[in-house]
């Protein structure tokens, strides 16, 4: 769209804001969205792309479910907010029995707050201070895996791979953590063996993402290997959080990841499809044995957070209503059924120049390119084909809503095909 047929909002607010993970300097300017319906995303232009990302992998039920609207509009003609500080509500009382009874295990004790990234610092305090209730000093140290990703807050941050974590510029900020390649053979295994035994008097906890390294770029591993890293952590009696927050909600086909390995971890976080992609909402759910070691008649064994918005009504309110249709519609056999269909539908890109590998999990379709990419060349492109696909690293995924129809997944797929063809063209060609 040329400058002079951008709404006027765009002209005149644009200079003014700082958008995520871009150099605002180079960045190019992004498309406007005025709407959403189902799986598709409404530009001020007119034009509508099919969705492949699901605004960062939170709208499983698609854009706009009227059962969702209605529980909001509800909620917000009763109670926007009120604080939790003092006061219990319906909504987070009904969202924190509801999670706790589709968990695994006893993972029967919800703390609410309003992102992932804090979700995962609520995770690491209580890892932290569930030893020193118990009089067990030293043990601050957290466990986490090279291509890992847990969130931009600063302990967030600290887990993540360190070079996306970007640990050599935040050196002196960030808590120094022990991160290691995640084990996946035996070798690999006696290795994570070793570091559990030789510094266990120091961790608090591992902390993983379960079957898919999201952000670090959508590697897999097989259900064996996280439960025999929580068989580890068992052995060593060190605690294992899970950070259910891209996997939860049926994206790798089960409800959580965890159930594929047959693992309930002492402490998991959730976020993202929480609410049904509609607002913004996380939840650290810890086990009974967690949970009991906060219990005491000294107020300073207590887990000292509370976020303002901790348990907003609203958000709760979206989370009943996102339950309510995993209950009701069936989203695991659609995460499969998508799984079956981008199998089948990205073959085309497996063998093409450039094109390093090719893979499916549940809603997660990828295809990892070896050789110099044009991100923002590549975005365009898709735009341009009418799809919202956003390569990051060196990989171009789709993670739809689980609610899409398979015409429109072959919209994305046929996409994939063709600016990845375009792409493999290209670099043959030494263009
Ligand atoms: N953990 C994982 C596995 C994530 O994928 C993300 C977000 N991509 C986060 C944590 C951080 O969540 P948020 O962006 O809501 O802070």
């Amino acid at each position: 769209m040329s400058p002079p047929d951008r709404p006027e909002w765009s002209e005149t607010g644009f200079p003014h804001i700082w958008l995520p993970y871009s150099q605002m300097k180079t960045t190019p300017r992004p498309v406007e969205a005025v709407a959403t319906d189902g799986v598709r995303i409404r530009l001020a232009d007119g034009r509508e792309l099919v969705d492949g990302v699901a605004s960062w992998w939170t709208a499983c039920h698609g854009y706009n479910h009227p059962h969702i609207r209605a529980a909001v509009t509800d909620q917000l003609e009763r109670m926007p907010h009120v604080m939790l500080g003092g006061f219990v509500h319906e909504p987070a009382l009904t969202l924190a029995r509801r999670l706790s009874e589709i968990l695994p295990g006893d993972l029967g004790h919800v703390f609410f707050s309003e992102s992932g990234s804090v979700s995962v610092e609520i995770a690491m305090k209580m890892a932290v201070q569930y030893w020193l209730n118990q009089g067990i000093k030293g043990r601050a140290r957290f466990v986490s895996f090279r291509f890992g990703y847990h969130g931009d807050t600063i302990g967030a941050m600290s887990v993540c791979d360190p070079d996306e974590g970007m640990h050599t510029m935040f050196h002196g900020l960030l808590p120094e953590q022990i991160v290691v390649d995640l084990p996946r053979d035996d070798a690999g295994f006696e290795q994570f063996d070793r570091v559990l035994a030789s510094r266990a008097d120091e961790i608090a906890a591992v902390m993983l993402e379960p079957l898919v390294q999201a952000a670090g770029g959508m590697k897999f591993h097989d259900p064996s290997v996280l439960r025999r890293i929580a068989a580890l952590c068992r052995k060593h009696d060190v605690l294992l959080v899970v950070d259910e927050i891209a996997t939860g909600f049926c994206r790798t086909g089960t409800m959580f990841a965890c159930e594929q390995a047959g693992v309930c971890p002492d402490i998991v976080t959730l976020s993202k499809s929480l609410t049904g992609g509609t607002m913004a909402l996380a939840a650290t759910v810890a086990t009974d044995r967690v949970y009991d070691a906060f219990l005491s008649d000294r107020f300073d064994a207590a887990l000292m957070h509370g976020p303002t918005f901790t348990g907003n009504p609203l958000a709760c309110a979206a989370a009943n209503a996102s339950l309510d249709l995993f209950e009701r519609e069936p989203r695991q056999d659609q995460a499969k059924r998508i799984e079956k269909q981008l199998l089948r539908d990205l073959q085309p890109c497996v063998g093409l120049p450039g094109v390093a590998d090719v893979r499916c999990l549940g809603a997660i379709g990828v295809v990892q390119l070896d050789g110099p990419m044009d991100l923002n060349a590549l975005r365009g492109r898709f735009v341009e084909k009418g799809v919202w696909i956003r390569p990051f690293g060196d990989i171009v995924y789709v993670m739809p809503p689980l609610v899409i129809e398979p015409e429109d997944l072959a919209v994305l797929t046929g996409a994939i095909i063709d600016v990845v063809g375009e792409w493999s063209a290209a670099l043959s060609s030494g263009q």
